[in-house]
């Protein structure tokens, strides 16, 4: 009977270890990854005309479609789903996410329903694990705290005043991924 009992102790002392080892584990890895992040500068990525490119979901628009939206093409239900990345976008995000705390800072258009969901989709689809608990949608991008944004629209939606550096994306001295990565890499 004795034995027995031992033996069932021991059993409840083996999996306590094993429960205990996993969760120091467990919390260990959360703690290095959190402290690896917390030296990395953090970086904001709009996405439309910087990591999307907004003009491939125009394209496979039909005429009626875009003669009911003139002026207001970011209405289209589902636009945003049909949009392919800009070329080097994706590369450049994987890559910055090395040396940086990369997070996606967008808006979704208030008169679009389908605008968020096809956002997170996208970001789901193209960015994966990069992209994981990383998408911010905002009209107010100057109330996120960071020391990068890079954004193809210096004047909206609160970048003027963004406290970090704007990384102005399609000007002429950042026209592309290959000179943003030059800069920033
Ligand atoms: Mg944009």
């Amino acid at each position: 009977m004795k034995l027995q009992k031992d033996l069932l102790y021991n059993k409840i002392k083996y999996l306590l270890y094993f429960f205990y080892d996993k969760n120091f584990i467990y919390l260990y890895c959360k703690l290095k990854r959190k402290m690896n992040n917390m030296e990395k500068k953090i970086l904001y990525f709009d996405m439309d005309n910087v990591l999307v490119d907004f003009k491939s979901g125009i394209d496979v628009l039909n005429e009626s479609i875009k003669n009911k939206y003139v002026g207001k093409l970011d209405e289209v239900p589902h636009i945003f789903s049909y949009m392919k990345p800009i070329d080097g976008a994706i590369d450049a995000f994987k890559k910055l996410s090395e040396k940086y705390d990369c997070y996606i800072l967008s808006t979704a258009p208030w008169n679009n329903p389908t605008a968020a969901s096809d956002k997170f989709a996208w970001v789901k689809k193209y960015l994966g694990d990069y992209g994981y608990k990383r998408l911010i949608l905002s009209h107010h991008k100057n109330l996120n705290k960071g020391d990068y944004l890079i954004d193809d629209r210096p004047t909206k939606c609160g970048v003027d005043k963004f406290e970090g550096e704007v990384i102005i994306f399609g000007s002429n001295e950042y026209p592309d991924w290959e000179s943003v990565l030059r800069y920033l890499m």
